[in-house]
């Protein structure tokens, strides 16, 4: 492999195990902290879609496989493979914004934060992703479990186009009309995705104008009533509610009210995206009527809000810089169920950083439901699971033992893992787990079609 000619027919950079960036450059394709032990054997960083075009080429002809790089927020770190080359977009990071026709469109390594910014100039929002760092990329490959999800749907049902490169090198655009099977695919393929996802075209909405929220704290003594009483209100509140339970450390000032519970409690949080003060208050009040209210340890209610506000939180509870292990799945299961199997879990946590977290329904409808016109298959009541979260190496075999037994109880209640956020190098059958049987048959019709002779590394390949 003469990595040379490469460089000299790209803008951007090739980096190769000899030179002394590359372990940097490896290193920095995964945001966990639990970096893993896979070397790819050349990184592109691109500057422009014919870079692309050009490394594919030069992957071709070097037999390489390829893996692509986005915003490298996959848990279990899926930009970084064992050889082949991997295709770094770190540096497409443009948009262009047409606010009276409501669309962008995106380069992919946009941050949800930045992506909210940019619209936020113009009022118009997009349905994002939680936490402010994590890139537009594969948020949008994976489906994309957004906030405002049971309003918007997830971020890819927004998502009208998308330029690919192909595995043939060809430069072209999949939305229903142009590679419809293509455009499904990439609609929840995530890590399996067989062309180089260059720009999203995306459908924007005008953006809520009083973003409000409301936070209750429970002791876990009354876990099972709370959740119970919570869930059925969260029917009847508006779909523009996100409504989630936490299992969570309490905050320093109601640490003493939970020690029998080595400190932790319940948090409920509900966040309207409304449009005025007083759409946002109707919405949120009906948690103030339930019997177990008069019971929380503390509240915060209707405190004025914004997408700034929401990342800052998110950040707070997903920190840069920690170690992670991650599960999320969607489920038909009664709340309380699923919760009340989690209760002796997030007491014993060896981490006070992990987090146990469930989103529910609102707005009469299922959180998720099915979608014939995407490959996302994640469906069910719910949606969430467990982060575990920690800062120092040495603490890693008591949070991965924690992770794995707190899985183990949560999975007799899984319909299906998502593709986004599941642990796919621990055990790869969560792929197909991922998926109902008919399109899972169809992806991989799809795959075959488009990427015969497997260029790229997809779900399973050099991991
Ligand atoms: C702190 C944190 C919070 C999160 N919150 C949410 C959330 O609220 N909602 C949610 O849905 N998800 C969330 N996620 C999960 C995240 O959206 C997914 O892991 C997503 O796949 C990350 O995309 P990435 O581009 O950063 O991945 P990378 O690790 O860079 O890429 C992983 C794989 O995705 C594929 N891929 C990525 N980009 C492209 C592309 N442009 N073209 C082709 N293939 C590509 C490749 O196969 C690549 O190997 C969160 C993750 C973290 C770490």
């Amino acid at each position: 492999m003469d990595w040379k000619t490469l460089q000299k027919r790209i803008q951007g950079t090739v980096a190769v195990p000899s030179h002394t960036s590359f372990d940097a450059v490896k290193a920095a394709m995964v945001w966990n902290e639990v970096k893993p032990a896979r070397s790819p054997a050349i990184i592109v960083t691109v500057k422009q879609d014919d870079d692309i075009v050009e490394a594919i080429h030069f992957a071709k002809e070097n037999q390489l496989q390829v893996a692509v790089h986005g915003g490298g927020h996959t848990w279990c770190g899926l930009a970084v493979r064992n050889g082949g080359m991997t295709i770094d977009l770190s540096q497409l990071t443009e948009s262009v914004i047409d606010k009276k026709n409501r669309k962008a469109i995106i380069q992919p390594v946009i941050s949800n934060r930045e992506l909210a910014h940019r619209l936020g100039q113009y009022d118009l929002a997009f349905p994002i992703g939680h936490c402010p760092t994590v890139k537009a990329s594969g948020y949008l490959l994976s489906g994309g479990m957004s906030w405002n999800l049971s309003h918007w749907g997830p971020g890819c049902v927004s998502v009208e186009a998308i330029d690919f490169v192909t595995a043939d090198g060809k430069k072209i655009t999949a939305s229903q009309t142009t590679y419809p099977d293509l455009f499904w695919a990439a609609r929840g393929c995530g890590p399996g995705m067989f062309a180089v996802a260059t720009r999203y075209h995306l459908a924007c909405y005008p953006l809520p104008k009083s973003i409000m929220t409301s936070t209750y704290y429970y002791s876990l003594d009354h876990l099972s009533e709370v959740v119970n009483e919570v869930t059925k209100l969260g029917w009847e509140m508006p779909s523009i509610v996100e409504l989630s339970l936490f299992l969570i450390q309490a905050p320093p000032e109601l640490i003493n009210k939970c020690k029998s519970t080595n400190g932790k409690l319940c948090m409920i949080t509900a966040v309207a995206f409304a449009n005025t003060k007083e759409e946002g208050t109707a919405a949120l009040s009906l948690l103030e009527t339930g019997k177990m209210v008069q019971k929380c340890l503390a509240k915060n209610i209707n405190e004025p809000s914004d997408f700034e506000k929401l990342s800052d939180i998110s950040g707070v509870a997903w920190p840069e810089q920690h170690r992670n292990l991650c599960e999320n799945q969607c489920s038909k299961a009664n709340p309380v169920d699923i919760v009340m199997a989690m209760r002796d879990k997030i007491i014993d946590a060896p981490s006070s950083q992990s987090v146990i977290v469930f989103c529910q329904s609102t707005g009469q409808h299922n959180l998720i439901n099915s979608n014939p016109d995407i490959a996302l298959s994640m469906e069910g009541q719910s949606y969430g699971g467990i982060w575990s979260i920690w800062k120092e190496a040495k603490d890693d075999a008591n949070n991965i033992k924690w992770h794995n037994e707190t899985m183990s109880i949560l999975q007799p209640f899984t319909y299906l893992h998502y593709i986004g956020e599941t642990d796919i190098v621990q055990d790869p059958s969560r792929v197909k787990q991922s998926y109902t049987p008919e399109k899972w048959k169809r992806l991989e019709e799809i795959r075959e079609k488009y990427d015969p002779d497997h260029l790229f590394s997809g779900f399973f390949d050099g991991l």
